[in-house]
């Protein structure tokens, strides 16, 4: 039987509007580079009157995904949803899933994100505890994206300044421009912890020649994210095996059932969860097969500003036992449009500072929008 609803709960109404970012860098990666921020905000209000933001970053360079279609995917769903009951949030998470579709990563993050911070607010809890309450804080990595060497040693020596011993390098274009980068942020300060990307730039092949080469440089990553093409999970396995490194999964496992396979499979040895791959609940799952299954973890993003960082902090860390966080983005952006729980000191997310839902939300009200009186 269905609970009744409180009348506070229900959904009231639901925005959904572009939210353009201005870079203060390209962000380069082997599928391309970025240099504007074309995500949108989504806005949900309760009855009751709490009211949720959540985020949605398509990112074209990762999966061809797009502001417009994410923002009419999430405009032909909105009256949909209201008058639905927030206090049933699985549900409602699983009915946006059904409602925008497996391609719509993007727009059913947003949504969901947007649902599952209104009924923090409502309930005044951090999201963290929604997802077990595991952590309370975790540290994130910084990422050097593909520029030359000596742009990178530059910029390590900017991340090791911000107190962050772990740096993610994207590679995936040029073994030989590869190698002279990663030497690069190496050199930066003895004993960072250093994370590989090719982000499918790559085949098993160039990705064991450039293993060999740094490890003629006396240089072992703690892990080698997305060697070969997603659809290569036997060459994920060989990098693994003949390259002696983990190897961690990101555009390989973007649903439920890449999760199940890979749990079954074990071609890689961790899988990186992103909202914007399927959504809240699907990540939430993912995560949790990961879990069960003996899978490593890895928490990222798109590029996405404090708003949708902050609330992949809160599932990794209310689960907990994330063994990479990736959620840097925010350093990425001119400014960040959002107040709240950030990247801090040593790439620190302190959560309990979050008092209701994912803590964070716009600095400023909307366009055209009257103050919201609403709580954090
Ligand atoms: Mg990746």
């Amino acid at each position: 039987m269905r609970p009744v609803a409180a009348a506070g709960s229900r959904i009231e109404s639901l925005t959904a509007e572009p939210l353009d970012v201005a870079m203060k860098e390209p962000f380069e990666i082997a599928g391309g580079s970025t240099t504007r921020v074309r995500n949108v905000l989504v806005k949900v209000r309760l009855r009751g009157g709490a009211v949720g933001y959540g985020e949605g970053a398509p990112l074209s360079a990762f999966n061809h995904d797009t502001q417009a279609a994410t923002l009419a995917a999430l405009r032909r769903s909105a009256a949909k949803l209201v008058g639905e009951d927030c206090d049933r949030l699985r549900p409602l998470l699983a009915r946006v899933e059904e409602l925008l579709g497996p391609e719509r990563g993007a727009a059913r993050a947003a949504l969901g994100m947007a649902l599952a911070d209104a009924w923090g607010r409502r309930h005044r809890l951090p999201l963290r505890l929604l997802f077990g309450g595991a952590q309370d804080q975790v540290r994130s990595d910084v990422t050097v994206t593909i520029v030359p060497a000596r742009a990178a040693r530059a910029a390590a020596r900017r991340i090791v300044a911000l107190g962050v011993d772990t740096i993610k390098i994207k590679i995936g274009r040029d073994v030989e421009e590869d190698e002279a980068r990663v030497r690069a942020v190496a050199s930066a300060r003895r004993g960072l912890r250093l994370l590989l990307d090719a982000n499918q730039g790559y085949g098993p092949r160039q990705a064991l020649q450039l293993l060999r080469r740094l490890r003629r440089a006396g240089i072992a990553p703690a892990l080698f994210e997305q060697p070969a093409a997603k659809d290569d999970w036997r060459g994920l396995s060989d990098v693994h095996r003949f390259g002696r490194v983990p190897v961690a999964a990101d555009e390989s496992v973007a649903n439920r059932q890449d999760a199940l396979r890979m749990a079954a499979k074990r071609c890689a040895q961790v899988v990186n969860v992103k909202l914007m791959k399927c959504g809240l609940l699907e990540a939430w799952d993912i995560a949790l097969i990961c879990r069960a299954s003996g899978l490593g973890l890895m928490a990222g993003g798109m590029i996405e500003t404090s708003l949708a960082m902050g609330c992949a902090a809160h599932l990794a860390a209310g689960i907990g036992g994330f063994d990479f966080i990736d959620l840097d983005t925010p350093l990425w952006l001119a400014r960040d449009p959002m107040t709240g729980v950030r990247f801090g000191a040593g790439g620190c997310y302190e959560l309990r500072k979050a008092k209701a839902g994912i803590g964070v939300r716009p600095g400023a009200p909307p366009r055209g929008a009257v103050a919201s009186n609403d709580t954090e």
